[in-house]
């Protein structure tokens, strides 16, 4: 047997801490996957992830999976071998959706950017004339830094878009109806405080329309999926896979909680606990990492300071204070580390314990 801390503070890139909801809805008696109980927690939980996503989306559900299987839902439903995918990559995932995409059979058109800056959307739209996805990353994890996918949206033309919004759902806003989105994925584990294991996704009527049919994935199969959750409210389920009962309920009692709080206001706690993190940050002299005005709300960036051992610090801050912060990636593995404040850790007392910590911790 091993022994379970009690309770860690989980500031790193992810899984957050959960909000309490969430917790509690883990601890109630099991339900059957098509208990009829249990199909009014998934069309709750689909109606309140379409008010987080701000879509009308019919098919908007959470998939049985973390957020890596909403990025392959993504590229799997909508491109065969031979499609071009023009992904704007300025970061880890935008890596992985170029990977992701490569085994699809896309021909992919990367549009590299600097780690830590954001896209620029006009060398995206002009790298190639009419490709069938556009892609990019809303929040990019592995480097804090926040893009404007709107104007992908706006000046797409016959593109679907495709967003990754893993680190921004529920904490950052996102209007995947205004800004064009045709396939968003998200994962529970960030800014909507649900353990992982799920990744909501929404995916537009003309995406729809026009996906893969007979893709290679059967699990991810959108046109599978919708019989089963999201797309057939009211009608009865057909089986397709069994849903994970505790998990799904979890999401329901996380996003009951976030709209119960009011989404702009869960926003506007999320942009705050970011500010005080960064102005604590700035004063104890440390330098961020992310340029100003693309900074995550939910994630910060910060450049180890010199002489300073990364992994010491962190080592240091486990032990201490059972408080796990996040490691750099790639280049910058030991030059920055990444600070969550999502979900119910979007508050002034985390911050003010982080702050303490690392104070600490760098002495
Ligand atoms: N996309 C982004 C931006 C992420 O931050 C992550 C995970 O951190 C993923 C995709 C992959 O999600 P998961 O690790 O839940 O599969």
């Amino acid at each position: 047997m091993t022994t379970q801390p009690t309770r860690r503070h989980l500031f790193g890139p992810g899984p957050s801490n959960c909000y309490p909801e969430a917790t509690e809805a883990l601890g109630r008696p099991l339900l059957g996957h098509l208990d009829p109980d249990f199909i009014t927690i998934l069309d709750s939980a689909s109606d309140a992830l379409r008010t987080v996503w701000g879509t009308t989306n019919t098919r908007t559900l959470p998939l049985s999976a973390t957020g890596s299987a909403g990025m392959e839902a993504a590229f799997v439903n909508t491109v065969v071998p031979g499609d071009i995918a023009v992904i704007a990559v300025n970061g880890l995932f935008g890596e992985r959706m170029c990977e992701v995409a490569r085994r699809c059979g896309a021909e992919v058109i990367r549009v590299d950017h600097e780690w830590g800056t954001p896209i620029d959307a006009e060398r995206v739209l002009k790298a190639h004339p009419s490709p069938r996805v556009i892609a990019a990353v809303h929040a990019e994890t592995s480097t804090g830094v926040l893009s404007d996918v709107s104007e992908l949206g706006i000046n797409k033309g016959d593109a679907l878009l495709i967003v990754d919004a893993v680190t921004s759902l529920g904490g950052i806003e996102v209007r995947a109806d205004d800004w064009g989105i045709d396939i968003g994925y998200s994962g529970t584990q960030k800014c909507l405080g649900v353990p992982p294991g799920l990744s909501p996704i929404t995916v537009s009527e003309r995406a729809f329309k026009r996906r893969v049919k007979d893709p290679r994935s059967w699990y991810l199969d959108i046109g599978l999926l919708g019989g089963y959750v999201g797309a057939a409210q009211g009608s009865s389920r057909t089986y397709h896979h069994t849903a994970p009962v505790a998990m799904v309920a979890s999401l329901e009692g996380g996003l009951r909680r976030i709209l119960d709080e009011g989404l702009e206001h869960v926003w506007a706690r999320h942009e705050a606990a970011g500010q005080a993190l960064r102005d604590g940050l700035q004063n104890m002299g440390l330098e961020l990492f992310a340029p100003e005005g693309y900074r995550l709300a939910s994630l910060t960036t910060v450049k180890v300071p010199d002489g300073v051992e990364s992994a010491r610090v962190r080592r240091h801050l486990m032990g201490k204070y059972s408080m796990e912060i996040g490691a750099g990636v790639g280049r910058y593995a030991d030059s920055i580390w990444r600070i969550g404040t999502m979900g119910p850790n979007a508050q002034p007392d985390s911050v003010e314990l982080i702050l303490g910590a690392l104070e600490d911790g760098i002495r």
